[in-house]
């Protein structure tokens, strides 16, 4: 098969272990950069191209859209959906699961566990906010924030309310979320292909952070996870759409509550952690589901 990456740097390890796992099963895997990609939207023939070339051939994509081009990367996902093109994750999957509040909403739907999470638009209704998930100490955080950027822990009523006076002024949306400090810092990443958690592990947060981050200093360790933590992050996944994520949950004494999902999960920390050729069993997902045609999304948006 010829499996295209979209991702913005080749050089990346996620990267670099997708195309080396497809290059050992006998694939053809170009990188594509989705910065760097044009289109052509046009009823009977769109096409994607790079630099005068026109991208043809490619039985399937495996998109790594950053957090920072969700908009332009998605738009290239979907532009690959509508020229029949397998995406292993769809472009409204990545743009749902991007989207921290419309992540939770329709987790909550499915009875998903979830922190208590409260969102309002007037800076009026702060106290109401605050009562929903219980008073400080509370986490505030932004919608579109990434590796723990923009997640803030208030520990009393005043810290809270300064927080949200200053998001909201700055008109940033924001949501506000119970403290589950029982966790410790710490956060389980489960890690999904499919209908499977394929690898977990444990992240904690260095000494005094709340946030369990890699990117701000937390270590990962292997863990065994319960069944329950173990459906909770199949059936996350599922409802997002994505058929690779990473779910991230919390040990609360309320059971495991869903932190996010991601949609372009890192490799490196998981396949360290572990030791398990991830990146192989993405690819012998996509060697099992992908067909021509097969986007669930076709003609829906
Ligand atoms: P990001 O997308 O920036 O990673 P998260 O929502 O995953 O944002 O939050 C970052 C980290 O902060 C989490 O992995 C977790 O360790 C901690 N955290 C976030 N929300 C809560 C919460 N409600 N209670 C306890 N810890 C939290
Ligand atoms: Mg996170």
């Amino acid at each position: 098969m010829k499996i295209g990456i979209l991702s913005t740097n080749k050089n990346l390890y996620s990267t670099r272990r997708l195309v080396e796992a497809g290059v050992e099963r006998g694939h053809e895997m170009p990188v594509i950069n989705h910065k760097r990609a044009y289109m052509n939207i046009t009823s009977h023939n769109p096409s994607i191209h790079i630099k005068g070339e026109n991208i043809t051939g490619i039985d399937a994509i495996i998109p790594r859209i950053g957090a920072s081009v969700s908009f332009y990367g998605t738009a290239v996902v979907r532009q690959f959906e509508m020229m029949g093109v397998y995406s292993v994750n769809e472009s409204v999957a990545i743009t749902r699961s991007r989207d921290k509040l419309r992540a939770v909403q329709l987790l909550s739907r499915k009875g998903i566990g979830l922190p208590v999470t409260g969102f309002a638009n007037s800076p009026d209704d702060t106290e109401d906010l605050l009562q929903f998930v219980g008073g400080a100490p509370v986490v505030i955080k932004l919608l579109e924030g990434t590796q723990g950027v923009g997640v803030v822990l208030a520990e009393t009523k005043k810290a809270a309310e300064s927080v949200i006076e200053a998001f909201s002024g700055l008109k940033a949306n924001f949501m506000v979320q119970e403290f589950i400090k029982e966790a410790g810092g710490s956060d389980i990443r489960c890690f999904v292909v499919g209908d499977k958690v394929v690898a977990s592990m444990l992240r904690q947060g260095k000494e005094g952070e709340f946030r369990s981050n890699l990117h701000r200093g937390g270590s990962a360790k292997l863990i065994k996870i319960t069944p329950e933590e173990r459906s909770t992050a199949v059936r996350s996944a599922k409802v997002m759409g994505l058929n690779v994520a990473g779910v991230d949950l919390l040990r609360s004494n309320h059971g495991p509550v869903v932190m996010e999902v991601n949609s372009s999960p890192g490799l490196e920390g998981i396949e360290t952690a572990t030791k398990k050729d991830v990146a192989g069993m993405i690819i012998e997902f996509i060697e099992k589901n992908a067909k021509q045609g097969k986007t669930r999304t076709r003609g829906k948006g």
